[in-house]
C-alpha cells in the first residue's frame, strides 16, 4: 500500500471518531451509563452504533402556578436562592472572550432539556412565569426606570424572554404589578444660580 492511501485511511478514521465526538455530552453521558449497564449483562456485544441510542429521559413535570408561588415563598427557595435573583448565581458558557449577542432559542425540546447549561429559569422547574407569579417578575425588572431588564443581563433563553414579556404585560393589566418609581424628593436650590 502506497504512503498516500495510508495517510487517505487515517483521515477517513480521524473524521468518523470526530463525528462520534461531536454528540452532545448528555446524549453521550447517557450512552456511557447505557453501555455499562448492558456491558454486565452481555460483555462485548453491543457496538458503538447501539449506544448511541436517544436518552431515554422522564418527561419533566408540569407545575402549576400556585405551586410555584408556593415554591417562591418557601424555605426551598430561600436555600438555593437566597435573596439574590434567580438570575444572579448563573453563569452561561460559550467559546472564546465574549458570550453571543442572543441567548440560545429555547432550552426545552420535545419536553426535555436539550442542553448541559440551561438557562435559569428552564433550569429550575418550580420557577413558572406567569402573571401570578409576582414575586418572580419582580426580579425581571430594573428597579431604577422600570423596564425590563434585557436577556444578555438575566441570561433567559428567548422563549423563556418571550414568555416573560406576556406575563408581565398580563400582571401590567391585572394590576397586579407596576412599574412605579421610587419618587425622589430633590432639592433644586442646591443647582439653581444665585442671584446676588
Ligand atoms: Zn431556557
Amino acid at each position: 500500500m502506497s504512503m498516500l492511501n495510508m495517510l487517505h485511511r487515517a483521515g477517513i478514521l480521524a473524521r468518523t471518531s470526530l463525528t462520534y465526538k461531536l454528540d452532545s455530552p448528555r446524549a453521550v453521558a447517557f450512552s456511557l451509563t447505557h453501555c455499562s449497564k448492558e456491558e454486565s449483562a452481555n460483555q462485548n456485544d453491543n457496538s458503538s452504533a447501539e449506544t448511541l441510542d436517544t436518552p431515554k429521559v422522564e418527561a419533566r413535570p408540569v407545575i402549576s402556578v400556585e405551586t410555584s408561588i408556593e415554591y417562591m415563598n418557601s424555605d426551598a427557595y430561600k436555600q438555593t436562592y437566597g435573596d439574590e435573583p434567580v438570575w444572579k448565581p448563573y453563569k452561561r458558557n460559550h467559546k472564546g472572550m465574549f458570550p453571543p449577542k442572543k441567548t440560545r432559542r429555547t432550552c426545552i425540546r420535545g419536553g426535555n432539556i436539550s442542553t448541559g447549561n440551561p438557562c435559569p429559569i428552564c433550569r429550575d422547574e418550580y420557577l413558572v412565569l406567569d402573571h401570578r407569579n409576582i414575586k418572580l417578575l419582580d426580579q425581571f425588572i430594573n428597579k431604577y426606570n422600570g423596564e425590563v431588564l434585557s436577556y444578555s443581563k438575566t441570561n433567559i433563553c428567548q422563549k423563556r424572554h418571550k414568555e416573560l414579556l406576556v406575563a408581565l404585560i398580563k400582571a401590567k393589566d391585572c394590576g397586579t404589578i407596576t412599574f412605579d418609581l421610587p419618587i425622589r424628593q430633590y432639592d433644586y436650590s442646591e443647582w439653581k444660580p444665585t442671584n446676588n
